[in-house]
């Protein structure tokens, strides 16, 4: 086709450099402020100390970083296991080609259950994943697979179950996990309205681009937690839109 520096750019150069600024774009976008950005980061630090090694001859530390990165494929791998697996899954199903995310129907079936949940002051935590995926802390709660219904929403939450305890997890229209232990944030120490519950809701917020949606078993008060902030007091026509807005509907 043409030359550029003296290489031949051909249809299949820009193919190829397409591709790989493709994925390297969504590997970005996919971990930007999440665990793995952290580590991320610590590899950055360490490939730059290992040339540095290289280039002033400091010959055992260059070997001894060496080694660790020649194993770095498969300390990557056991670190991010639960993801990978959730990512290759998604790649192989129809729904990872199609637009159509969250349903109409899924969004009246979790705005209704809250809204009763929040008149019977029936305490609960609904986290809505996006795009970072959240398959370690699904792994260690109680994996379920389940349609999205207020009934089953409700039935989870009453306190007398054994599903009640942690937050439910939803995947597109289905609940894919109950039980989930979120990390706690740091924020809210100073105020004794908002315990644990609202202090898991917006850890996993600072941590992922997920959406979660709380009810106080105290207030029977609805607040939604995303990027790192609590909007709290919300009443059905807010909660819909709050919804509907985060959610690209
Ligand atoms: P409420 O207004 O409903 O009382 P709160 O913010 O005051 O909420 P707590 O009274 O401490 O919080 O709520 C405790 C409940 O929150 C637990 O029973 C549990 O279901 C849930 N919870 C606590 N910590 C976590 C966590 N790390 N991840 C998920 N859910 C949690
Ligand atoms: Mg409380």
């Amino acid at each position: 086709m043409f030359e550029l520096f003296g290489i031949q750019v051909t249809w299949r150069v820009l193919l190829d450099i397409g591709l790989v600024a493709f994925i390297y774009y969504n590997l970005i976008v996919l971990v930007r402020g999440t665990r793995a950005a952290a580590v991320l980061y610590g590899l950055v630090v360490v490939l730059v100390v290992y040339y540095i090694s290289d280039l002033f001859n400091l010959y055992t530390l260059n070997a001894l970083l060496g080694e660790f990165l020649t194993s770095l494929f498969l300390v990557v791998v056991i670190l991010f296991r639960a993801d990978i697996r959730t990512a290759l899954s998604r790649v192989g199903t129809k729904r990872f080609w199609s637009k159509s995310k969250f349903r109409d129907d899924t969004l009246d079936q979790l705005t209704l259950a809250v809204m009763n949940m929040s008149s019977s002051s029936t305490g609960a935590i609904i986290v809505i994943e996006k795009n970072v995926p959240l398959g370690d802390i699904i792994e260690r709660g109680i994996e379920l697979d389940a349609k999205v219904n207020k009934e089953l929403i409700e039935t989870i939450f009453v306190t007398e179950t054994l599903l009640h305890d942690g937050a439910i997890i939803i995947r597109r229209d289905r609940i894919v996990a109950a039980a989930c232990i979120l990390p706690l944030s740091s924020k809210l120490r100073g105020q004794p309205m908002y315990g644990t519950r609202h202090r898991a809701a917006l850890g996993i917020s600072e941590g992922s681009d997920s959406i979660t949606v709380v009810v106080s078993e105290e207030r029977g008060e609805v607040s939604v937690a995303m990027n790192g902030r609590l909007t709290t007091s919300l009443d059905e026509i807010r909660l819909r839109r709050v919804l509907k807005n985060a959610l690209g509907r």
